[in-house]
């Protein structure tokens, strides 16, 4: 079934049904990290998952997921996205395969950047998809409004927030929940990242930083909470060496904990 409206002409995310931004307040409190990692659950869940990375400034899916040196290729119907397996169910877009260096900078002031998301979420080929993530940079500037706009005559699903527990990114999230509340994206809840410290060790959970913050912006603000993921150093490693760690982690807490939180979107 189309997202679209009946009135609009069809295009590349008709064959999308589900749409989910991926918004944190602040840099760093692992809004890639979860966007990576529940593509990863919805895929272990026999999913068909398109990763859309926005974060012009800093692209990090394509390291995480290991497709770095991958390109993307043009169709008659568009962009190609790189696959990030071989059965071609996890599909990623990012300005990231577009540079001709990984340490080029995208130095562009906001019409730059609002074309090249106009572009994004018109001219990617992503053919069906059970689910479209899109990992927005944090805060709420350019690249915000223009994916809202421009994803306004589809039905985006609503938006999945990320904060780490202490008080000053628990802050920053409210502002995007005023962000999510201005512009009608639904929010499907909190995700409270780095929540407690796994310990290589031991396995046991300690609370690095404090605990809870994200539960209670969620009840204070009236919005769901998702769950909470752990600090964990196997999931840092996964990351850095681009390893699918909900496949070599069958038995992890922390997988647990991401795939529970697929679950509830
Ligand atoms: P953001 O997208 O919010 O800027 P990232 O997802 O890039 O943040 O995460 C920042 C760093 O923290 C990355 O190096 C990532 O490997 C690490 N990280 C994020 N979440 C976790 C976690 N739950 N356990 C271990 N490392 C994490």
């Amino acid at each position: 079934m189309s997202r679209m409206d009946d009135t609009e002409e069809s295009d590349n995310l008709g064959g999308v049904k589900h749409v989910i931004l991926i918004l944190s307040g602040k840099g760093g409190v692992g809004k890639s990290t979860v966007t990576t990692q529940l593509a990863l659950a919805l895929n272990s869940a026999g999913k068909k998952v398109g990763i859309l990375d926005v974060d012009l400034c800093g692209p990090s899916i394509p390291k995480m997921l290991n497709v770095e040196s991958k390109d993307v290729h043009q169709c008659s119907q568009g962009w190609v996205p790189v696959y990030a397996d071989q059965a071609q169910q996890l599909a990623v877009m990012s300005i990231g395969f577009l540079l001709s260096s990984r340490d080029d900078a995208v130095v562009w002031r906001g019409p730059k950047k609002n074309a090249m998301i106009k572009q994004f979420l018109s001219d990617v080929y992503w053919q069906e998809l059970d689910y479209l993530l899109i990992d927005n940079p944090p805060g709420t500037s350019d690249e915000h409004i223009s994916t809202v706009e421009n994803l306004k005559k589809y039905k985006p699903d609503g938006a999945v927030l990320v904060t780490t527990p202490q008080a000053v990114a628990v802050a920053d999230v409210r502002r995007e929940i005023t962000f999510c509340r201005k512009t009608g994206i639904r929010i499907l809840g909190v995700v409270e990242n780095m929540s407690g410290f796994v310990c290589p060790h031991c396995t046991a959970c300690s609370n690095l930083f404090s605990k809870g913050g994200g539960e209670q912006l969620a009840q204070q603000c009236n919005v769901p909470y998702l769950g909470s993921i752990p600090l964990d150093p196997q999931l840092t490693k996964s990351l850095e060496e681009g390893e699918n760690f909900m496949n070599s982690f069958q038995t992890s807490g922390t997988r647990q904990a991401v795939m529970g939180i697929a679950e509830m979107i």
